[in-house]
């Protein structure tokens, strides 16, 4: 049974300040994170989705390259690191395509799959969807577990809308009749490893795959984002305390499963 591994290439600070939050003593820090992110995943022999947003692609060009040249797979994460759902339907279509010609001109390859900041697909839906498919993608992977249930009847299947646009829910567990996202970050953090492992191999056993993601931060994290109070914002220091501690649970996911493309995983069920 394949999975799939997503790997949301933010940088903390900047994605702070572009969601309009005040962050002090903003620094980039993304660089050495991702460098190690890609070691690990070479070690591993794993190939994952990299949703890359504009202030990656545009500070560093010759990483997108990297992480292209080494077969993994590049998707978009959206020009500006900001909320889909609150822009006009032209911002959308704007910040859409620009990304998506952006990182197509950095490869030269096609850019299929996008996935919304802070899955910033839980209004408008309708028009989200309209813009994507308009701005040429294939695929959408932003709609939290209880919202993909508007459309699909289970939270692990694609499903494909009447406008063409397929969409790959991120991986959910029902829990107190409750649909709540399992596919890793600040979700599945405080979940035990055992208890993780053992749904993930439930869902494999019955033929069901899943997918898992994380930010370079979260893991591979610089000194500096380790002192999170630095950034004087009471948000970041509290998302942040198990920044660097999780490595075991990315450690143990991938010595136990196998990985490929959410396209490969998904599409061709
Ligand atoms: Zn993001």
């Amino acid at each position: 049974m394949i999975n799939s591994l997503v790997i949301d290439v933010d940088d903390l600070s900047y994605c702070q300040l572009e969601l309009g939050r005040n962050i002090k003593n903003p620094s980039y820090e993304l660089e050495e994170e991702l460098e190690k992110t890609l070691k690990f995943l070479d070690e591993k022999n794993i190939k994952a989705n990299f949703f890359i947003p504009g202030h990656f692609y545009k500070r560093s060009k010759k990483l997108v390259e990297k992480i292209n040249n080494n077969n993994h797979f590049i998707c978009s994460h959206g020009l500006k690191h900001d909320l889909l759902h609150s822009k006009t339907k032209e911002q959308m279509i704007y910040d859409l395509k620009t990304s998506k010609y952006d990182l197509e001109d950095i490869i030269s390859k096609e850019v299929d799959i996008y996935k919304a900041p802070v899955w910033s697909i839980k209004k408008n839906i309708d028009q989200c969807f309209d813009a994507i498919i308009e701005a040429g993608y294939k695929y959408d992977h932003s709609l939290i577990p209880k919202n993909f249930l508007k459309f699909g009847k289970n939270n692990y299947e694609m499903i494909k809308l009447e406008n063409g646009l397929k969409i790959i829910p991120p991986t959910g567990i029902t829990i107190f009749n409750k649909n709540i996202m399992f596919a890793g970050g600040f979700y599945t953090a405080y979940v035990g490893n055992n208890f993780l492992i053992n749904y993930y191999k439930k869902l494999n056993s019955k033929k069901i795959p899943f997918n898992f993601y994380f930010h370079p931060y979260e893991i591979f994290t610089s000194q500096k984002n380790r002192k999170l109070i630095k950034y004087n914002n009471l948000f970041v220091s509290l998302y942040g305390i198990y920044f660097g501690r999780i490595f075991n649970k990315l450690n143990l996911i991938c010595n136990t499963f196998n990985f490929d493309s959410l396209i490969k995983v998904y599409d061709t069920r």
